[in-house]
């Protein structure tokens, strides 16, 4: 039996926010600053001036990231914590959770500057997929570690998933079963893998993916902001230790940008409404309900309810590592927004 304390390190899930700058757009509206940030505390405030003093709320996180935060120090302070823990053979997810438009996908994928000539992972722009590759294969190669690391890439968008890795014109449908030979896996029928050696390999297909993405969106006439992407590396290891014996691990990371906050839909009666108009991403919502079941030691935990907890059962819970940052903009008119994504995340600490 084990120790609260010892359950609540293993399912400690960290929790970071990032307030990314006001934008031209919301400036032009005569949008103001609601946002502060203090680093030091790991506190963020929301405060509505225009509004009563019921309406200034603050919330503390494990890390907290003003709009000047560049992307390294978001790699240093939340990534490399983990890429630790999958060299040393365990599953982790980071998630990035927010409204549209608040840079979840800067935040993931990162941007290319413009005359930029240096490989991705050294350009400022540069988001956590290049920087986290980048970083294992350097480590692994040093560490004289043998390894083989399959990559696969996925989108979810209506409870359906679709291999963003298949060469095929059609957007191709996968199907996920149970594994029946390990509790708590899942099979996905037909997922592309791919095998990769070097980082090059990794950016190929991430352009690849990009532009499967492009057209799949297309084709099924979907709005991007209600889709979920989840990028997989596993990493098959075999390490030589000090009196001769092999040492097998295998670790995973999956890399997650989540679908648009907005469609969580609210509490109550607009939630049903919502539901039946069929406005609610149920991933969204069963990712949330997985989460609180997770911090309060629930013991049913509901993860069949949604497509992504099914997919990414076994890289949540148990001895797995989870980070989510939520990202929020500082203007006054994403008020409500902002303080639906503090309060989702302040709920999975
Ligand atoms: P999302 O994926 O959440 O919809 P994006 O990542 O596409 O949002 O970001 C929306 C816009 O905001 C992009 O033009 C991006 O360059 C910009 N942006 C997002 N976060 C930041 C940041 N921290 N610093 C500077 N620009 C940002
Ligand atoms: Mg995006």
């Amino acid at each position: 039996v084990k120790s609260k304390a010892e359950k609540d390190a293993n399912q400690h899930i960290n929790v970071v926010v990032r307030c990314r700058p006001m934008n031209e757009a919301e400036k032009k509206r005569g949008s103001h600053n609601v946002v502060e940030v203090d680093q030091n505390k790991g506190e963020v405030t929301i405060k509505e001036k225009l509004l009563p003093l019921a309406h200034t709320k603050t919330f503390n996180y494990d890390r907290v990231f003003g709009p000047n935060t560049k992307q390294i120090s978001v790699y240093k302070e939340v990534v490399v914590p983990v890429i630790d823990e999958v060299l040393m053979g365990y599953n982790c997810t980071i998630f990035a959770y927010g409204q549209t438009g608040t840079g979840k996908t800067f935040t993931m994928e990162g941007e290319r500057s413009n005359n930029m000539t240096c490989s991705w992972e050294e350009d400022p722009l540069a988001g956590i997929i290049p920087r986290s590759l980048h970083q294992l294969f350097e480590r692994l190669n040093k560490q004289d570690i043998e390894f083989s690391m399959r990559i696969s890439y996925i989108e979810l968008y209506n409870e359906e998933l679709y291999d963003l890795l298949n060469s095929s014109e059609e957007p191709l449908r996968l199907r996920i079963y149970e594994d029946s030979a390990k509790k708590g896996s899942v099979i996905i029928n037909g997922m592309e893998e791919a095998v990769v050696t070097n980082k090059d390999d990794v950016y190929n297909i991430l352009e690849m993916g990009a532009a499967k993405r492009q057209t799949a969106a297309t084709l099924l006439n979907a709005q991007s902001s209600r889709s979920h992407s989840v990028f997989s590396v596993t990493l098959h290891m075999k390490e030589n230790t000090i009196d001769g014996e092999e040492l097998l691990k295998t670790g995973k990371l999956n890399l997650v940008d989540l679908a648009g906050s907005e469609n969580i839909g609210r509490s109550g009666a607009v939630e049903k409404r919502a539901k039946e108009a069929g406005n609610i991403n149920q991933s969204l919502l069963t990712l949330g309900r997985v989460i609180t079941a997770l911090v309060e030691h629930a013991p049913h935990i509901p993860y069949r309810e949604s497509k992504l907890t099914r997919l990414l059962q076994d890289s949540l819970g148990g001895r797995t590592k989870t980070s989510i940052i939520a990202t929020v903009s500082p203007a006054s008119c994403n008020f409500e927004e902002t303080v639906s994504t503090l309060d989702y995340a302040h709920r999975a600490k």
